[in-house]
């Protein structure tokens, strides 16, 4: 680890004006990802600007849609009665990640911002385009079991491990930033990116801005939303696929559904294509089989991870199965 510069700051303008002289600068949330990466030389920032005591923890409802400020622990955003009650997909995510401790001091922000967990990409010693661009891909061609089916690129197949993410591009949520010209918003949808041409970037935060908060709409989806997370241990490990389902079902017509899929791409996936198939139709077994089907039409898989093409289709059958049973 190299020696670095620690500030602290209480406010979003003055993190913001502390990053604007040195946008190699990091912001130091909760640390849980962060520090790690640093431990381990794959991120060597000279500078930490710690935002924890910047006022941006607030969960509230206003008119119809629900604030999240970008430094509430993932903790109290899960056990809020809040988004207990009306935005249950979100909650289930957020507890089935990471571990309570974690969760405890990891922020929304944070989360949003964590890095991706293949191993060729924490190793500084092998080839990783996201962590040096142009060195190639350890991963295409070596161990993939993580790895992504969806979206994939020629320089990078990694995967995108949040869990709270894959609810809340299936939540419709819209990010706020800022930088010190003042704020923009852009849906949670494209905050993310593919990996394309440019695998180091992970996402379109700019150099000179900073995550505020999440708008997140209040819908008729509570009652019968599932989020389904397979993993190689039932507590403390990364998705392999994970869905987030939702419907709202009438007179057993499905008039919404959210469906989106997590430890398939190198962003949380929407399956669009399936939920325009789904509306209108029966909530039934068959139905949910053929959105399935649907949402596998451009996979592909890189050896080790060949297994998910199978994983994928039934986990989505399953999280639709589970979320329509809710009473
Ligand atoms: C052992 C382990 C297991 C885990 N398992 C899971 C899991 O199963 N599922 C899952 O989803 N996650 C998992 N995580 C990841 C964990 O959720 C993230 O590490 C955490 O959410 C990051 O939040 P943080 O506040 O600690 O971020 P930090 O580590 O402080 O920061 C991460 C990045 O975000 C940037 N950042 C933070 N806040 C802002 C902001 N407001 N604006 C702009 N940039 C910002 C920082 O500069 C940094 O680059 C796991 C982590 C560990 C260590
Ligand atoms: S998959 Fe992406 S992160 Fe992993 S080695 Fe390849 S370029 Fe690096």
């Amino acid at each position: 680890m190299i020696n670095f510069q620690y500030l602290r700051t209480t406010t979003s303008k003055s993190a913001l004006a502390l990053l604007s002289k040195d946008k190699a600068a990091k912001f130091l949330a909760g640390g849980t990802n962060l520090i790690d990466l640093m431990k381990r030389g794959v991120t060597t920032p000279e500078k930490l600007i710690d935002i924890n005591h910047v006022p941006l923890k607030q969960i509230e409802l206003k008119g119809d849609t629900i604030i999240i400020g970008a430094l509430a622990s993932n903790t109290a955003v899960a056990e809020h009665a809040l988004i207990k009650e009306k935005l249950p997909l979100l909650a289930n995510a957020l507890n089935a990640g990471a571990s309570a401790q974690l969760r405890n001091v990891a922020t929304v922000g944070g989360n949003m911002m964590q890095r991706t967990r293949c191993g060729y990409f924490y190793d500084t010693e092998m080839p990783c385009n996201k962590r040096q661009p142009g060195s190639g891909c350890g991963a295409i061609g070596g161990f993939n079991r993580m790895h992504a089916i969806f979206g994939t690129s020629e320089k990078c197949i990694a995967v995108h491990p949040s869990d709270m993410c894959v609810a809340l591009i299936a939540l419709d949520a819209t990010v706020v930033l800022a930088n010190q010209k003042g704020e923009r918003k852009i849906l949670f949808k494209d905050f993310h990116r593919l990996a394309g041409d440019t695998p180091q970037l992970d996402n379109n935060l700019k150099t000179d801005e900073m995550i505020i908060r999440l708008e997140i709409p209040i819908n008729n989806l509570a009652k019968n939303s599932h989020y389904l997370k397979v993993r190689d241990r039932a507590s403390y490990a990364f998705a392999l696929v994970s869905v987030a389902a939702a419907l709202e079902i009438s007179d057993h017509k499905i008039t919404d559904v959210r469906l989106a899929m997590g430890g398939v791409a190198h962003k949380p996936w929407r399956l669009t294509a399936s939920e325009n198939f789904l509306k209108g139709k029966e909530a039934s077994t068959a139905n949910f089989e053929l959105a399935a089907k649907l949402a596998m039409t451009d996979a592909k898989g890189f050896g080790e991870n060949d297994f998910k093409l199978q994983m994928a289709p039934n986990s989505i059958i399953e999280a639709l199965t589970l979320a329509k049973s809710k009473a």
